[in-house]
């Protein structure tokens, strides 16, 4: 009796994860066969703009696992069409493999949301589930819990603890927007996707026209940062128009300000590594400020925006002694723009309006303050930027 894998998803795009994800499932799981079943993308279901079609996801993969012996790259529900339900899938391999052991694969959000899926229990009565967790405590408990509701609904359920290559499609989509995403393609995926000119890997983002780049810097930002992003670029442009700053380079450099922030820490040190950018201490120490830099890094080497637009999206998150009025208006807009609520953010907001000097010194106070009581490092720049403020205007 053989034992077939089923690894299924979008793959959009394949990355380095899902090929180790599969050599090692391949292994730990003893499969005769393991089938890569990318899915249908149903046509109600929104894909991200520039995305691959249903055949270069294929072809990507056929790429990712050439010459890898018993992988096997299937089209089944590409070619059955609308919605992949997993239960026909599975239904139409078992009479394809009639007397054969089907072993779904699937990682821990799958898992514990499977009986939320379409009929679980006809999935169960056909393939055993193989779950990839990392081992992390917490994850491993509500696996654990979630396997036992499982098998005494019959299921049968292997865990497998997998040194998982952590990247998302999402974020694989993002770097290669950025041109840094090598460190995550399989072979030839990266020139496959340049060929085809998916993810915006090769399009020149240079001076688009402003509606062009709030489209593309939504693509990049996660969705609940939009309504920030956009009042942010809102209130630099009025505050723009009070301090004599330029319109157009407030509003452009507010729309990017955190053009890089969707990436964790890890992927920060990534882009500042392929990008040649060499950290001082306090940046590597804390990747998660590192979103200032790469963003301005990004504004100038794949937006090709101005050097005022780059260097106020540098400081806008520590500040930095001596800024010029860009740079003050986007380290305060982003501090009181209308979707911040905190208390004091009203007084902030009228002073932004009144005396930007003392407005950008109360963000610098509040934020050291929050950072002592969190017991976090302040950085070198924050420091000195309030001490050049408070030499300079005394006690205001
Ligand atoms: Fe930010
Ligand atoms: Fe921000």
């Amino acid at each position: 009796m053989a034992r077939i894998g089923i690894y299924g998803g979008t793959f959009n795009p394949p990355h380095l994860g899902h090929v180790h994800a599969a050599l090692f499932g391949m292994k730990a799981l003893e499969l005769t066969e393991l089938l890569i079943m990318p899915s249908c993308i149903a046509p109600h279901k929104q894909m991200p703009a520039n995305s691959a079609a249903a055949q270069q996801r294929l072809e990507m993969l056929e790429q990712c696992f050439k010459g890898q012996s018993g992988i096997r790259v299937s089209d089944l529900e590409l070619s059955r069409g609308g919605a992949s339900y997993t239960y026909e899938t599975v239904e139409a391999l078992r009479q394809q493999y009639p007397n054969d052991q089907l072993i779904l694969f699937m990682g821990t959000d799958m898992f514990l949301s499977f009986l939320s899926w379409k009929n679980p229990e006809r999935i169960l009565r056909h393939v055993s589930l193989a779950v990839f967790y990392r081992g992390e405590p917490e994850e491993k408990e509500k696996v654990e819990r979630q396997k036992a509701v499982l098998e005494a609904m019959g299921a049968e359920v292997t865990l497998a603890e997998n040194p998982v290559t952590e990247i998302s499609s999402t974020d694989l989509r993002r770097l290669l927007t950025f041109r840094c995403a090598e460190p995550f393609l399989p072979n030839g995926v990266g020139d496959y996707i340049r060929s085809c000119g998916l993810y915006d890997s090769v399009r020149d983002l240079r001076n688009l026209p402003m509606e062009e780049l709030e489209s593309v810097v939504i693509s990049l930002l996660k969705p609940q940062r939009v309504p920030h992003v956009l009042g942010c670029r809102d209130t630099a442009a009025a505050l723009a128009r009070i301090w004599g700053a330029n319109e157009v380079d407030a509003a452009r450099a507010g729309l990017l300000h955190d053009v890089t922030k969707a990436l964790d820490g890890r992927l920060q040190l990534t882009l500042c590594k392929e990008y040649g950018i060499i950290l001082d201490d306090f940046s590597s120490k804390n990747p998660k400020t590192l979103h200032a830099l790469t963003g301005s890094l990004v504004a100038e080497r794949i937006f090709g925006e101005n050097e005022a637009v780059v260097s106020a999206i540098c400081s806008h998150t520590t500040g930095k002694p001596n800024m010029n009025v860009l740079e003050k208006i986007i380290y305060v807009a982003d501090y009181m723009e209308p979707n911040r609520d905190f208390p004091g953010v009203e007084k902030l907001r009228e002073m932004a309006f009144t005396d930007m000097d003392k407005a950008l010194r109360l963000g610098l106070e509040m934020t050291l303050a929050m950072l002592k009581e969190q017991g976090r490092e302040i950085s070198p720049e924050s420091r000195e930027a309030l001490c050049f403020l408070r030499k300079e205007r005394g006690a205001m």
